[in-house]
């Protein structure tokens, strides 16, 4: 039997498992079962598609995702695994189709609806087939608390009364302890052992930004770092994601808005085209995302505050899942920490259960507000200890927090002066002396703090409010004016009993990092070329671009630049079946380059005719095409040139010594030799003339052969060396 490692590598083109994939394969393949908790991106679906290919029988793979299964099922094929999926978006005579694959045991893997499995019909159809395994995937789907619950899912306990000596694997990124409590509960997983990856994501750089514009700030951020990139902005309303879809669109950027607010077709068709095409940007509220396993999403950026940190790393999750760097960027304001301090005050449920909410809350302000690594934050909620990372804008740039002391007992004093009933822009106005008419109405002129802040500008003050507001020490009205109001807190600080250390908001230069992946396109021709023809093949075939090599293997070769189908397919994603299908066109490709590296970018098909090319460029072509053991006719049909040509070419490239005779003709020395006996019997005259040679060795090679061999023997005559 062939080991897990060797399906690694042979089906799906990786060197070696990753984390604790190795032991959780190993764990199924005993017939165990499992639960995973791994991050987004971090590997989990070769944890169940491995031992289903391994272990006799059918995988059944539950998943909420309808949306998602072709194009999983797609990329199962692309590598050559007999897989397909059941789910209401079939024809009855397609699920038919698909239920007599199953009877047949033509399957390996089979991905289901939890409602499709949970049928009567189907349940005793699985009772008629060899089972590998279930995969319960999405898994946190079964807490009734948690945003993704799904009925369904609790009826799954079923699997393990039905089906006792299948091995169930349940999978999910949802990290924390009760839903790790409900998956094992509800799915019967007592006693199985859990393999809990590290939730950090180390390619993502984070990046909080103090808003002022968020979609100028966005916009800002996208052309320098993103342009032509896939990403996803998250808006908090319906109205905000429209207008921000809007605005951007506007501003050249190909944007779609998505929310529950759109009807079920425009959802779909947006959420398709996300997936499908290339670097097209979804503005959306967090209705949109979940199992959106879209490997190249390069950014995810928060226009608005999230609703709690685990959403917030669910979502900034959903970037660069194929291992490449990205972003996550958010604009954070003193409305966000208004709002999020009324949420806290206003919260009325039961004590223990605001306590919490509290708790969270308090953190996610923290998060945003931190003066410490922000990774360091993140991976601490979730219970995991660690070093600075170096890759966000804290460890970055450095965040310089400076006494606000004095001037936050400036702005408390003025607020208790004006009777506590102002926001924070009128209480700025009045700070930095501004006689403004609401100033004048109110004879706030005259107040002894008026003209005293000058020491800070505008911005600078409202950064120390909304640090204010997020410290909790003041808060805000409930009627939503904005006015600000002293909380116990404050009294500390106004006495001078209590030093505020504050975070100094720097103007920013640049944030984020500069794409890889757009940037490079522009920049490397080759990755651009074979961009380019992967998207031609995807196309072709109406399959999402990454379902055909993800952008890292691009990288990959238009780094190494393998010269055949061996080195090509020692490059990280390119199994077995995608070798043998692409392998020569992507081999093509590259060879192109590496013969002609000062071109610029082309479109594959472009430079497979020969015509519109100048002669060196075609003679090259040729050539590495014949190297690659070509047949002249072949190289004919893949140029679209006539044959007389390409033998023209092969001529030609004797008489320049690039190729040698061998090579050309792909005749063995001796027989080689035997021809050169027949061409020097000939009479002088004879020796340069095609059809006499062609008559002398009784018309058994070609015109092409004759040629090549006439042009070598000439010219080794008048002594030009080979080599
Ligand atoms: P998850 O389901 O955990 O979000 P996936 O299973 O989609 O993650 O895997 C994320 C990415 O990592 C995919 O592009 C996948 O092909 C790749 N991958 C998985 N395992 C390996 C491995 N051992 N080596 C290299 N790449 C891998
Ligand atoms: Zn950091």
């Amino acid at each position: 039997m062939k080991s897990a490692l060797e399906v690694l590598q042979n089906v799906f083109g990786y060197d070696a498992f990753r984390g604790q994939q190795a032991q959780i394969i190993e764990q199924v393949l005993q017939g165990g079962d499992a639960l995973v908790l791994m991050p987004t991106g971090g590997g989990k679906s070769v944890c169940y598609q491995i031992p289903a290919i391994l272990r006799d029988g059918v995988g059944i793979v539950v998943s909420p995702l309808i949306a998602l299964m072709k194009d999983q099922v797609d990329a199962l094929l692309q590598a050559g695994v007999r897989a397909a999926f059941l789910n209401s978006s079939l024809s009855p005579a397609q699920a038919r189709a698909v239920e007599s694959q199953l009877l047949r045991g033509d399957l390996d893997l089979l991905y289901v609806a939890p409602e499709r499995l949970l049928m009567p019909n189907f349940l005793e159809l699985l009772e008629r087939v060899p089972l590998a395994l279930f995969a319960i995937d999405e898994a946190h789907c079964v807490s009734r608390w948690g945003h993704d619950f799904r009925p369904e899912y609790l009826q799954l306990s079923i699997l393990a009364e039905r089906f006792p000596g299948v091995p169930r694997i349940a999978l999910t990124a949802t990290a924390d302890a009760l839903t790790r409590r409900e998956m094992v509960e509800q799915l019967r997983l007592h006693g199985a052992p859990q393999f809990v990856a590290s939730f950090d994501r180390p390619n993502i750089r984070y990046t909080v930004v103090p808003k002022e514009n968020a979609k100028q700030q966005f916009l800002e951020f996208y052309r320098a770092n993103h342009q032509g990139d896939a990403g996803i902005v998250y808006c908090l309303s319906r109205k905000k994601v429209e207008d921000t879809a809007l605005w951007l669109q506007k501003h050249g950027v190909r944007a779609l808005p998505y929310h529950a607010g759109l009807d079920a077709a425009t959802r779909e068709l947006h959420q398709e085209r996300f997936l499908r095409e290339e670097g097209l940007v979804m503005v959306a509220t967090i209705a949109f995302g979940m199992g959106i396993d879209k490997p190249d999403v390069r950014f995810v950026a928060h226009l608005d505050l999230p609703k709690s940190l685990e959403g917030y790393y669910q979502e900034t999750g959903r970037a660069g899942r194929d291992g490449l760097p990205a972003n996550a960027f958010m604009t954070y304001g003193l409305q966000d920490a208004v709002m999020v301090r009324r949420l806290v005050e206003m919260s009325e449920a039961d004590p223990q259960f605001k306590r919490l909410e509290n708790v969270r809350l308090e953190k996610l302000i923290g998060y945003c507000e931190s003066a410490r690594c922000r990774r360091q934050l993140l991976l601490d909620y979730f219970g995991e200890k660690s070093e600075p990372c170096g890759n966000c804008d804290v460890c970055l740039e450095g965040v310089q927090t400076y006494d606000a002391t004095i001037p936050a007992q400036k702005l408390l004093s003025t607020a208790v002066r004006t009777g506590q009933r102002f926001g924070a822009g009128h209480l700025i106005d009045i700070l930095l002396g501004k006689a403004t008419p609401k100033v004048l109405q109110q004879n706030h002129q005259t107040l002894s703090t008026f003209g005293i802040g000058t020491e800070l500008d505008q911005k600078q003050w409202r950064s120390l409010v909304r640090q204010l507001v997020g410290g909790g020490y003041l808060s805000t009205d409930d009627e939503g004016y904005g006015s600000l109001r002293l909380t116990p807190k404050a009294a500390p600080v106004l006495r001078g009993q209590e030093r505020l250390e504050l975070r100094q908001d720097l103007p920013r230069a640049k944030p984020g990092r500069k794409a890889r992946v757009a940037a490079e396109a522009a920049e490397n021709p080759l990755f651009a070329a074979l961009r380019a023809l992967r998207a031609e093949l995807a196309k072709e075939q109406n399959v999402p671009a990454y379902v055909i090599f993800h952008d890292s293997t691009l990288h990959e070769m238009a780094e190494v630049k393998p010269k055949n189908l061996p080195s090509l397919g020692r490059i990280s994603g390119v199994g077995g079946r995608k070798l043998e299908r692409y392998g020569e066109a992507f081999l093509r490709v590259i060879q192109q380059h590496v013969d002609a590296p000062e071109q610029k970018p082309i479109v594959p098909k472009t430079y497979l005719r020969g015509d519109s090319r100048d002669d060196e460029d075609t003679y090259e072509l040729t050539h590495s095409l014949v190297l690659k053991g070509y047949s002249p006719a072949e190289i004919a049909k893949i140029r679209g040139l006539k044959l007389n040509t390409v033998e023209h070419h092969l001529a030609e490239l004797i008489a320049r010594g690039r190729l040698s005779l061998e090579e050309a003709t792909r005749l063995k020395p001796a027989e080689l030799e035997a021809i050169r006996r027949v061409w020097m019997g000939l009479s002088g005259e004879d020796r340069s003339r095609l059809k006499a040679l062609y008559e002398a060795l009784g018309e058994r090679y070609n015109y092409g052969v004759i040629r090549c061999v006439l042009t070598a023997f000439t010219a080794e005559d008048e002594g030009v060396g080979f080599h």
